[in-house]
């Protein structure tokens, strides 16, 4: 219990809360958030609506699942001691990989006990007398606490599936985000997937090597990169543990904050046979290095934009032998507008005899029916059906809360024409209140993201208490500043056209959901600058008062 005294009618009386922080959530972010903050001396507690720690990563333990970027660079850079004693099995971690580690930072880190599992948030609400934050459990249970801080995860609201008679069918179905923790026995049954983005793409080559058969449906192709994981060996994972210091230069330099050196070419400066030269060799190394790893204008540049998409288009039909399928699956929209899923033999899977792709881009999805799924002309009959629809992304976790700032304000009611924050971790009318992989932080590698944003409101916590503040509150002007400069930054690029295929990273995904700007897309390296600077000059735009 933390005591705080406050003005009221000129009399000194003193505000008792639960907990000095309260942090929702305990994946990535939560578990880094309490650990920073219970350095600092505060009492922490985070509540977690899942029965462990994971977040993201808890939820969606679909077959198939793992990161798509390099363990080495998926984790935290906090610990030295951390880093040299955890040993990572392949190179893109899976599901339970990633589980495992943080199960092991919060054990060895004796975090456990500031958790609360089990338990979901139904609403924050800031009290403007006290100044305090009051969160109410789902099952009514009240805390209070100074500071609040959201790490509920950018995808973390399912896309819930739209269809109707979905409980007539008579079949199992599964959304890839609430996965059983049972596994799911495929063998000899007709499953149908629907969605094809990073998640459907991961799941149909496990699902079919012991289905009977598997349908996919597809609304818009995508543009898979081979993932080419590989399991790692001794020898890499002393190479990497030697290496940390140079992997988070590279990191905090890297646009998209991977372990990738920036290539420092653009696609004018070769010819044709060299340009291939290169997405061949970016291709053939694998996950995110054909996108970052080629050329560094292939979100700006048109030209070099359209040679990446034709090399992919290329690909798909030298590896999927049938052609009709094969251009089925080619995408027709300029490349990372949609952000591209990375597969593990994904298009080889079509060249399996139990494996169908189901065009559903003119002939929607009408129903679920007790067979199946009906599109607008046929009846596709299933023993099981996967729903890999994605998500309300980014804003959803916090607008489907009910929080509340001063004047009461909802922050569903503050974003209603999209998110407006500063620097995508606090916001006017919301003081003491932080954001973990909110709104208008980088589209990037979300550790090193997470970390800094740690830092910043760390370092303005430990700025508050020095000075004897009882708010730190970003001003109007300074979210005005930082909302604006997101639609700045994302015109410097290609990637507004996401609206046009429904990209979820420009909410255009979900029926109803304002598309707006929900990234930075000034690269993550310029955001850490952004944050160091604003340290730098005492957080200018972020007003620390007693008021
Ligand atoms: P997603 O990319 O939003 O894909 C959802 C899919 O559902 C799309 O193919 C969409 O089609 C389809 N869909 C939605 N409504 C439909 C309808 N009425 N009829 C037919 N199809 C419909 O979601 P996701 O695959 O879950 O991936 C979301 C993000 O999560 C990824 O982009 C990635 O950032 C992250 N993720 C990461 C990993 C990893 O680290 N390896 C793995 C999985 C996911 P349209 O395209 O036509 O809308």
């Amino acid at each position: 219990m933390s005591i705080h005294s406050t003005q009221e009618s000129e009399k000194q009386i003193e505000v008792a809360t639960d907990f000095d922080a309260i942090v929702i959530g305990a994946g990535f972010g939560g578990i880094r958030a309490l650990y920073e903050l219970r350095k600092m001396g505060l009492s922490v507690k985070v509540f977690e609506a899942a029965t462990d720690v994971g977040g993201t990563w808890y939820w969606n333990r679909y077959p198939g699942a793992r990161t798509d970027t390099e363990a080495w660079a998926y984790c935290y850079s906090f610990s030295k001691e951390l880093l040299d004693e955890w040993d990572w099995a392949d190179r893109m971690p899976t599901w339970d990989q990633v589980l495992a580690y943080l199960a092991h930072v919060v054990d060895r880190f004796d975090m456990r006990k500031h958790m609360e599992f089990s338990t979901r948030i139904k609403s924050a609400i800031y009290n403007e007398a006290t100044k305090k934050w009051t969160l109410t459990t789902e099952a009514g249970k009240a805390y209070t606490c100074n500071y609040f801080i959201s790490a509920a995860g950018l995808l973390t609201v399912a896309y819930e599936p739209p269809f109707k008679g979905l409980d007539s069918f008579k079949g199992k179905w599964y959304l890839t985000s609430r996965w059983p923790k049972e596994p799911v026995d495929f063998k000899g049954k007709r499953v149908g997937i629907v969605g094809s983005g990073s998640t459907a793409v991961q799941i149909l080559p496990i699902v079919a090597q012991t289905a009977a058969h598997v349908s996919i449906f597809q609304r818009t192709p995508n543009y898979v990169v081979p993932g080419r994981n590989f399991p790692l060996d001794d020898a890499q994972r002393q190479s990497i543990k030697a290496n940390y210091d140079a992997i988070w230069e590279t990191v905090h330099k890297q646009v998209f904050a991977f372990p990738i050196e920036r290539p420092h070419r653009t696609f004018d400066q070769f010819n044709s046979e060299e340009r291939e030269r290169i997405f061949e060799a970016g291709w053939e190394t694998g996950g995110f290095r054909y996108f970052f790893e080629t050329f560094e204008d292939i979100t700006t540049n048109e030209e070099a934009n359209a040679a990446a998409g034709e090399f992919v288009r290329k690909k798909i039909r030298a590896i999927v032998k049938d052609p009709k399928t094969a251009e089925l699956l080619c995408p027709n929209y300029p490349f990372a507008i949609k952000r591209p899923p990375v597969g593990n033999f994904y298009y080889e899977a079509f060249n399996r005899d139990n494996v169908s792709l189901v065009d559903v881009s003119k002939d929607p999805i009408r129903e679920i029916t007790p067979k199946g799924v009906r599109t607008e002309t046929e009846e596709h009959e299933f023993d099981i059906i996967i729903f890999a629809l994605g998500f309300d992304a980014v804003t959803g976790a916090l607008t489907n809360m009910d929080v509340r700032g001063k004047g009461g304000e909802t922050v569903k009611n503050k974003w209603e024409a999209g998110p407006r924050t500063h620097l995508g971790i606090t916001m006017d009318g919301f003081p003491n209140m932080f954001m973990l992989s909110g709104p208008q932080t980088p589209f990037a590698n979300i550790p090193p993201v997470i970390e800094a944003a740690v830092t910043w409101f760390g370092t303005a916590i430990q700025r508050a208490r020095d000075g004897g503040y009882t708010s730190i509150e970003a001003t109007p002007a300074a979210v005005d500043t930082w909302t604006n400069h997101m639609q700045e930054l994302l015109d410097t690029t290609l990637l507004g056209k996401g609206v046009d295929v429904g990209s979820w990273y420009l909410g255009a995904n979900i029926p109803g959901k304002k598309p707006s700007v929900l990234f930075y897309f000034g690269g993550a390296n310029n955001y850490f600058k952004e944050l160091d600077e604003s340290i730098a000059h005492e957080f200018k735009g972020v007003a620390f008062s007693n008021a």
